[in-house]
């Protein structure tokens, strides 16, 4: 077991990638595919890698939030309550003096959002919000003596969106990020060398994997064409926080990627579950229509769950505008990892650590990391 433990969380990361890795390769004395949570989007699979536990039972499902009771849509997820433990509460309540530090995570998957003082008083996590001095804040944070140390390392997501993940711009971004880890990895094992330390443990779990898109769907739109969607204030549905339902609005959807929620207003006025289902099974882009059993196969049953989700095509991409669609983004992720091309890969320094499994998921990571502190 080692005394320190530091797990990079990576979106993007593809297992052929390893071979234009070579820093990252060198780091690897055993690796497994690893499947994410569905939705594959930053807050929910963080929240599952933090847990150990599926959407389903965390309540994270999407990048947002809607609050039935007063029917506000917000993009952050601040009003989503999880009371599912973080691994660093777990661990701390067995080891006193243990404290963690996380870089770069999603506030609810940092747990970050809680307000009373009494909590950030007995809270073992020092949170920093940065994307880009990762390799400095984690130096300095074993430096200051924290064992457990969560990196969030983004380089991948912007250029596989914009560009694609086949494309100059993404492979550039791989050489980049080879090279921090490179550096990261180097001024750690000093650290450990000059402080007669051992070596941690090194983690590196892909987050979701980017694919290439070509289509675009606005299921807003669709809803509008139905008559079911009247009040069209785009801003209302790019991405600022809003009251969606009430004027005339009947149904609604919110998401992004390839996973979208629909919400029915409570009114009797509103269309059934079961049709407005049908009207989406048709839709060119949308693989599938989840309803209640739906959500259930897809471990998306939680009550912060829309009364429909929609998944996306591989190739298809989901706005949640009513408006003209900009420029499609080249990369998208989201749809569930079923095909070995959608799931990524999980790396760690010391043979043994992934249990020999053939197949991970992201919510074993949580597992992984507390049998490390021997929990
Ligand atoms: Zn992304």
């Amino acid at each position: 077991m080692s005394e320190r433990v530091i797990l990079l969380i990576i979106p993007g990361l593809r297992e052929d990638d390893l071979a234009r890795m070579p820093e990252l390769q060198r780091l690897a004395a055993d690796a497994a595919p690893l499947a994410h949570s569905f939705p594959g989007l930053s807050a929910v699979v963080q929240t599952s890698m933090t847990t150990g536990l599926l959407p389903r039972d965390h309540g994270v499902v999407s990048h947002g939030a809607f609050d039935r009771d007063c029917s506000l849509w917000s993009p952050k997820t601040t009003t989503v309550q999880t009371p599912a433990e973080r691994v660093w509460t777990t661990i701390r309540a067995y080891i006193p003096e243990f404290r963690c530090k996380l870089i770069g995570l999603e506030p609810i998957a940092a747990d970050h959002q809680r307000s009373s003082v009494d909590w950030f008083q007995q809270c073992p996590t020092d949170v920093s919000q940065t994307t880009v001095d990762v390799v400095e804040e984690a130096v300095s944070a074993l430096r200051l003596g924290n064992h457990l140390l969560i990196a969030r390392l983004l380089h991948l997501d912007g250029a596989g969106h914009v560009y694609g993940p086949e494309s100059d711009e993404f492979a550039a971004m791989q050489a980049k990020l080879n090279e921090e880890i490179g550096e990261l990895f180097r001024k750690v094992t000093r650290w450990a060398t000059q402080m007669n330390q051992p070596e941690p443990l090194w983690i590196v779990a892909t987050e979701y994997v980017i694919h290439p898109v070509n289509q675009c769907v606005q299921p807003n739109r669709v809803l509008q064409q139905l008559g079911w969607l009247t009040n069209t204030f785009d801003e209302h549905f790019s991405g600022e926080e809003a009251v969606l339902g009430g004027h005339g609005n009947l149904a609604w959807a919110t998401g992004e990627y390839q996973c979208a929620h629909v919400f029915l207003a409570d009114c009797p006025e509103s269309p059934p579950a079961e049709g407005v289902a049908l009207a989406f099974q048709d839709v060119d882009g949308v693989a599938e229509v989840l309803q209640e059993k739906g959500k259930q196969r897809r471990d998306l049953n939680h009550p912060n769950s829309g009364d429909l989700v929609l998944i996306a095509e591989p190739n298809a991409t989901f706005d949640c505008s009513v408006g003209l669609v900009g420029d499609l983004p080249r990369g998208t992720h989201g749809s569930p990892a079923e095909q070995s091309e959608m799931r990524g890969v999980i790396l760690a320094s010391e043979p043994g650590v992934l249990f020999g499994s053939s197949a991970m998921a992201d919510f074993d990571v949580a597992g992984i990391v507390l049998r490390q502190f021997g929990i």
